[in-house]
């Protein structure tokens, strides 16, 4: 038909009885309030579903009709009321009781900054694990009612959304969406005008506007340079998330890094934590320096009161993963910052320097912060030996990386069923959330009830496989015997198969094809006919990654094979909504990353929660979450093996297990229709998984370790005018000098035979070049040798300086040694000072 379509949407008028379901609709409480979600859901199935579950464009699509019946529905109204009161009980309540010891609201305030952030499908402001473990942050942060904001870019397109082709080939598309669509509103100054800011760019100044999404008890601020004051170019910065050239990705690390600061500085918010969540917010890091020497400090004392109050999450363990930028671009875009620093150029480039070439964002933040963490107890280990060279001198299990284990947010991923079923049997729930032993009230709960609520939820999911792949293999005009082929085995309610789910992005190191490494045993264990099983596929490669696009063909591939049709299913379109729905609906969790690259994992703990049982690597959270009953762990071989041999042993370990424990475990049934002995794996994998893998103790966690002592130790460099903050730049400066000609050796040894009751006497000079005896700490460390051949310490003693003659000080000590047999000592000086966040900070140390 010629002529043009123009678009008419026909809204409807809310009635005042409903009015509050437009508010709700503008909290982004409905990403993790299933009750309130359920509200649009009721009003319009189809239209909810057309809608990506999009609140905002729900209620101006949804026919008058439904909302004017929805009124005269009694049974309607009471659950809006219900949920409406619920919602506002939520927002009354106040900080919890053991936060509000540390922080103060009206003090007080916690900045956290990322890239992306996953609250919900229907915001698509996220591409995976790193975004929806920030959502995750932000929704406990709003549960616990701790002060904070979090910042970030909103895209028009954000990420992709994918579709598989006939031939197993992902094919990319973008949806714009327009702020009306999403749960924003403009930010708006003092005066009442929508918040701008200015950024300086090479040759201009580009123009970024500032959106408010509310979640809950917190505010999440999005800036955007879609504004028609920028240039085309300009005004496409934040389109895409993960999208462009280096070029591009250095963009919106300015906008959000410095237009961030700007922001919340605008909006008349001081924050007293700051916490950059991976490094591409980096940037934030100079021009709060920038600013601090604005209120007259000098670089170096900015720098160490920006540093004492920040703290640094790094997510990825591959050196390869991390954001770095070319010499030339840095330059292009950094120079306005280092003339506001009053630094030379190369001296600012020099803090993203690291053993490789180009700006490394991850060394910036780590050597302009003085809290940093990874994300689980393996993934911290790695971090800090991957990091060494940002502190060359000192071992790298001693340097100042340490760990946080991530965990998720239970009321977004605990199906809406389990949630029923807990407010049915256990009271008060919701407050336990960190109680172990409460969990253990799990096994009141009658397995045939247990059972049934998992069996349910396992039934929506098959249902949306059979959906989600009739429609994928429709439009790919695969044959109508085929499909039907294909989901014929899911139909059979009774029989109750056995499911297994693997769903993340398709990254090789995550190995996705190792289920594959003998198709020919999986498909004999997958086909027998008297104990089915069935494994579910989904995730997203990004689109550069070709070699994870081939990963996706593969298992395409198999799925349509002959050995395999019916038994492996790839959906399309992996999203929260579709995480959600297998994490629930799986007997078991698969996952098989090569050791030790999965930082964390944390989908694994989704399926936990909900009762599914994990079948995974022992790395990244599975490691700490393993328990020897709560599921399978493959032990990974040691780096010694060839890495084919390695993946080969670990695969074969992978099929023994699903074949000789999995299955018969799972058709145990006994003549009652299920397996009592699986209904106790399951219910040790979610009592074991609630409490200590949810995003609660994790933000505890980060209270407690992290934001609490980074505000004290800001707050004690800030004080009288940050003295403490110039004395110490300039303490670090001198021994930054002294530091290259000091140098000690041992004056008195100990005979190496002692009685157990002599004393170890130890003597040694110290030549300290200029720095005072009070400047450095001389240690000795002592204990036994380890089977490779490193020094196991058990205790760690201070040497006392007893004189000085001429720069040379006398330090020494005699110790009362409560030990017996062979043992080693080593002795180590290094600068140390008060003032500092963590003794080895500065990265110096000398041993004997
Ligand atoms: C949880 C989640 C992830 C991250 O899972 P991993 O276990 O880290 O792979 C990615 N995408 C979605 C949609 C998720 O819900």
């Amino acid at each position: 038909m010629p002529g043009t379509r123009f678009p008419l949407e026909i809204q409807p008028r809310i009635p005042a009885q409903l009015q509050r379901l437009s508010e709700v609709a503008n909290d982004l409480v409905y990403s993790w309030d299933r009750s309130i979600r359920s509200l649009y859901h009721r009003l319009d199935k189809e239209l909810w579903d057309a809608c990506g579950h999009n609140p905002k464009m729900f209620l101006r699509r949804v026919a008058q009709e439904r909302l004017d019946d929805a009124v005269a529905d009694r049974s309607f109204m009471e659950d809006y009321r219900r949920v409406m009161a619920a919602y506002d009980s939520y927002r009354e309540h106040r900080v919890h009781p053991e936060l509000a010891e540390v922080f103060d609201p009206e003090e007080d305030l916690i900045a956290y900054f990322c890239l992306e952030f996953g609250f919900h499908e229907s915001f698509p402001i996220y591409s995976g694990g790193l975004g929806i473990l920030a959502g995750d942050h932000c929704k406990a942060a709003s549960d616990l009612g701790l002060p904070f904001v979090a910042v970030g870019l909103l895209y028009q397109a954000g990420y992709f959304t994918q579709t598989i082709d006939g031939h197993g080939h992902q094919q990319v598309s973008y949806t714009r969406s327009h702020p009306h669509d999403l749960p924003v509103v403009p930010a708006l100054t003092a005066s009442g005008q929508h918040l701008t800011l200015d950024i300086e760019f090479p040759g201009r100044t580009i123009k970024t506007q500032v959106w408010t999404a509310q979640a809950g008890h917190i505010k999440l601020y999005l800036l955007d340079t879609n504004v028609p004051a920028n240039s085309e170019e300009d005004r496409r910065i934040t389109n895409q998330l993960y999208g462009g050239d280096r070029e591009m990705r250095l963009q919106q690390e300015l906008v959000l890094g410095v237009g961030g600061v700007r922001a919340l500085r605008d909006l008349g918010l001081r924050p007293t934590v700051w916490h950059i969540n991976e490094g591409h917010a980096a940037f934030q890091l100079l021009e709060r320096c920038a600013y601090r020497m604005h209120e007259g400090l000098d670089f170096a004392s900015a720098m160490e009161l920006v540093a004492a109050g920040t703290v640094f999450t790094t997510h990825t363990p591959v050196p390869a993963g991390h954001d770095i930028f070319e010499h030339q671009l840095v330059a292009k875009y950094l120079q306005p910052m280092s003339s506001a620093l009053g630094l030379d150029f190369e001296k600012l480039y020099a803090l993203g320097l690291n053993s490789g070439d180009g700006f490394n964002m991850t060394s910036l933040a780590l050597r302009c912060t003085r809290f940093h963490n990874g994300v689980s107890r393996i993934h911290g280990g790695v971090a800090s030996e991957m990091e060494q060279g940002i502190w060359p001198q000192v071992p790298h299990a001693e340097n100042p990386i340490r760990y946080v284990t991530n965990g998720v947010h239970l009321q977004t991923f605990l199906a809406r069923e389990w949630t029923s079923l807990f407010d049915l049997r256990l009271d008060d729930w919701r407050n336990e959330l960190l109680n172990d032993e409460y969990w253990e009230r799990l096994e009141e709960i009658p397995d045939y009830h247990y059972w049934s609520v998992h069996k349910a939820l396992k039934q929506q999911l098959l249902q949306r496989v059979r959906e989600v792949l009739s429609a994928q293999h429709e439009r790919n005009g695969t044959s109508d015997a085929v499909v039907k082929r294909m989901i014929r085995p899911l139909d059979d309610e009774d029989a109750d198969i056995l499911v297994m789910g693997f769903a993340r992005r398709f990254a090789t190191y995550k190995r996705a094809g190792m289920l594959f490494e003998n198709p020919q045993r999986l498909s004999r264990i997958l086909n027998d006919p008297e104990r089915p099983a069935v494994i579910v596929f989904a995730g997203k490669a990004h689109p550069n990654d070709h070699p994870g696009q081939q990963l996706i063909k593969m298992i395409h591939d198999y799925s349509v094979h002959p050995d395999f049709i019916g038994k492996i299913f790839l959906l399309e379109g992996y999203d929260m909504a579709l995480a959600r729905a297998m994490v629930s609906g799986v007997d078991v969790w698969l996952n098989t990353p090569e050791y030790p690259l999965e930082a964390s994992g944390t989908s694994g703990q989704k399926a936990g929660l909900n009762g599914a049982v994990n079948l995974s690597v022992l790395d990244g959270w599975w490691d700490e979450g393993y328990t020897g009953d709560n599921g399978w762990g493959i032990t990974p071989r040691d780096e010694h093996f060839e890495h084919d041999q390695r993946q080969h042993e670990e695969a074969s370990d992978l099929l023994n297990i699903i074949e000789h424990e999995v299955i018969p475990k799972y058709y145990q049934r006994d003549g009652s229709g299920y397996s009592h002995q699986w209904v106790a794996l399951s219910k040790a994998s979610m009592k074991s998984t609630i409490p200590r893998f949810n995003a609660q103790r994790m933000l505890r966690d980060y209270v407690r370790d992290f934001y609490a002592p980074a505000r004290n130790q800001r707050r004690k460099l800030e004080a009288d005018d940050a003295a403490l903050a110039r004395q110490l730049a300039s303490w670090k400066q001198r021994v930054r000098e002294a530091w290259p000609g000091v140098s000690m050796e041992l004056l008195v040894q100990p005979s190496a035979h002692l009685f157990h009751d002599e004393k170890i006497m130890l003597r040694v000079n110290a030549h300290l070049n200029g720095l005072g005896a009070g400047d450095v700490k001389l240690e000795c460390l002592l204990g036994r040798e380890r089977p490779d051949g490193e020094l196991d310490v058990q205790q760690t003693a201070a040497l006392s300086a007893m004189g000085e003659d001429n720069g040379t000080v006398l330090f020494g000590i005699d110790l009362d040694a409560d030990l017996a047999g062979l043992q080693y000592y080593k002795l180590r000086m290094y600068p140390f000072n008060d003032a500092q966040s963590h003794p080895f900070e500065m990265g110096a140390m000398i041993w004997i």
